[in-house]
């Protein structure tokens, strides 16, 4: 499980830069939102944020936090101010681990190429606190500068703001090899199937998501225990469904993400013996 610790730039009573109507606090805050969702895609990663609102937050407790937290990657996220324009980025300009400059190298790479439209200041080494106090490998970026009129423009619309969190994510998927989640896997509904040598009603009935009383109605079967090798049946049942977990779901989030309750979760799911503890990747049936 790799662990990444998001860090939105400010927030609270600090705003960080703020000019042509935008405050660096808010910015920061969706972009790394962005981030952590488009993560949601991938197995074996695990987001945690510094802030998931507008909240202060002490550049301290960030990297306290991160630290108690083991984190494998701490990414800052920042905008620029201060009479420039363009994208930049930092790492520590003390001792760093050389995983430290080649996941800057990635990240940098992976984030021009999403905004290309940004100037490139480079990539850059600087004493910032949270580069230098988290334990873990730290980045920090600066996409764009908010008071540049050009890329404060940028900054308004919201794919600018896709597309900078694009950047990172596809950084993190170069730096750490994450793979995507396996898609939802339906079995084909309202199909006929062909009883084979060993078939009972109810091994078929699971199979489909139906039930054992549902094939006997649907196809007129007259005793439940006497089914014959070749026998076509209608299994015209509900598709059985799964959902992979991501980070930071929860039974009852999944439950209600598919308009079921938690008993009904639990029901389908009867091999999971601890409903507080499922794992990202893991198949939840849903239907
Ligand atoms: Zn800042």
């Amino acid at each position: 499980m790799v662990k990444i610790y998001l860090d939105p730039g400010h927030g609270g009573t600090d705003p960080g830069a703020t000019a042509n109507g935008l405050k660096e606090k808010d910015l920061t805050l969706k972009i790394a939102k962005k981030v952590q969702d488009y993560l949601k895609d991938y197995k074996d990663v695990s987001v945690k944020m510094s802030r998931t609102t507008d909240t202060t937050i002490e550049l301290v407790k960030r990297t306290i936090d991160a630290n108690n937290w083991g984190a494998d990657y701490f990414v800052s996220i920042h905008i620029n101010a201060g009479g420039g324009s363009g994208y930049e980025d930092f790492i520590y300009n003390g001792n760093v681990s050389s995983a430290t400059i080649s996941y800057q190298n990635v990240m940098h790479g992976e984030i021009r190429k999403a905004t290309p439209y940004f100037k490139n200041r480079g990539k850059k080494r600087a004493n910032f606190h949270v580069l230098r106090e988290s334990k873990m490998p730290g980045f920090l970026s600066e996409s764009g500068f908010i008071d540049n009129k050009a890329d404060a423009n940028r900054l308004k619309q919201s794919s600018v703001i896709d597309q900078i969190a694009q950047g990172h994510v596809n950084g993190l998927v170069r730096v750490f090899g994450l793979k995507k989640n396996t898609p939802v896997k339906t079995v084909a509904s309202g199909s006929t199937y062909t009883v084979k040598r060993g078939d009972t009603l109810s091994a078929i009935a699971k199979k489909y998501g139906t039930t054992v009383d549902k094939l006997v109605k649907d196809n007129n079967i007259k005793n439940p225990n006497l089914i014959r090798v070749g026998q076509k049946l209608k299994v015209s049942g509900s598709a059985v469904k799964y959902y992979t977990v991501k980070s930071g779901d929860n039974l009852s989030k999944i439950a209600k993400k598919h308009g079921i309750s938690l008993d009904k979760i639990k029901k389908l799911n009867p091999s999971i013996k601890n409903y507080n503890l499922i794992r990202p990747g893991q198949k939840i049936r849903v239907k």
